[in-house]
């Protein structure tokens, strides 16, 4: 099982990933995650990146492309792409990628969200610093650390109204055509994302199972 995860910004990917793994035996990729890392390491690539991040564009195709290519080869596991591809040219170069190590996508996942939801989202959530876990934040009852293992909560820097609306039009324009890529192909299905994210998960295992 290879999965491609799809959503705007704030879908619930990364939340919808992490109910995967525990799942089922798949190794999980988030191309954001790895970029922060990148970014957090303060290599001079890092530098680079951070700009382009921070601002909510994306990354050149090729540079992630190539950044990409090492960890699909670090496992045999199947894999869930989170965050990637998110042009055509990156889906493109995804299938060619996996051709070469005889593997292949077999699902795509698009969870979709009414646009008016998705600023609101991202703008009321917090990460932990230490395992990753997405909160949403209550401002009339803020919450100080991750209750799952107390690490120190951050709000990312692209996370802010302006970034998140214009994350929103770069989705529009450059990621939404990959919908049209992977249509067609019967790999794909659409699931509604404004549900509780167990009832999202739900839907999701049915299709994995089928
Ligand atoms: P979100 O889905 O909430 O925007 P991500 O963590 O997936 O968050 O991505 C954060 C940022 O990292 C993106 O706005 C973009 O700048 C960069 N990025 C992530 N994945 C890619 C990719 N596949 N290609 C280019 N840039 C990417």
């Amino acid at each position: 099982m290879n999965i491609v995860l799809m959503g705007c910004p704030g879908a619930g990917k990364g939340t919808q990933s992490a109910k995967l793994q525990q799942a089922f035996p798949l190794y999980h990729i988030s191309t954001g995650d790895v970029l922060r890392a990148e970014i957090a390491s303060g290599s001079e690539l890092g530098k680079k990146l951070g700009e382009i991040v921070n601002q909510g564009n994306l990354v050149p195709d090729e540079l992630m492309i190539s950044m990409l290519e090492g960890i699909v080869r670090s496992t045999d596991k199947g894999i869930i792409f989170d965050g990637f591809p998110r042009t055509v040219g990156q889906a493109q170069a995804l299938d060619e990628m996996l051709a070469r190590l005889h593997r292949s996508i077999t699902h795509v996942l698009m969870i979709d969200l009414p646009e008016e939801e998705v600023v609101n989202r991202i703008c009321s959530r917090k990460q932990c610093k230490k395992c990753g876990a997405i909160l949403r934040v209550d401002a009339e009852k803020p919450v100080v650390s991750c209750p799952s293992c107390g690490g120190e909560l951050y709000t990312r820097p692209d996370d802010t109204p302006q970034r998140a609306k214009h994350r929103l039009s770069v989705y529009r324009q450059s990621t939404l055509p990959v919908k049209d890529y992977y249509q067609g192909g019967g790999k794909y299905t659409e699931i509604n994302g404004n549900q509780t994210p167990e009832k999202v998960f739900e839907d999701i295992a049915k299709i994995l199972q089928k």
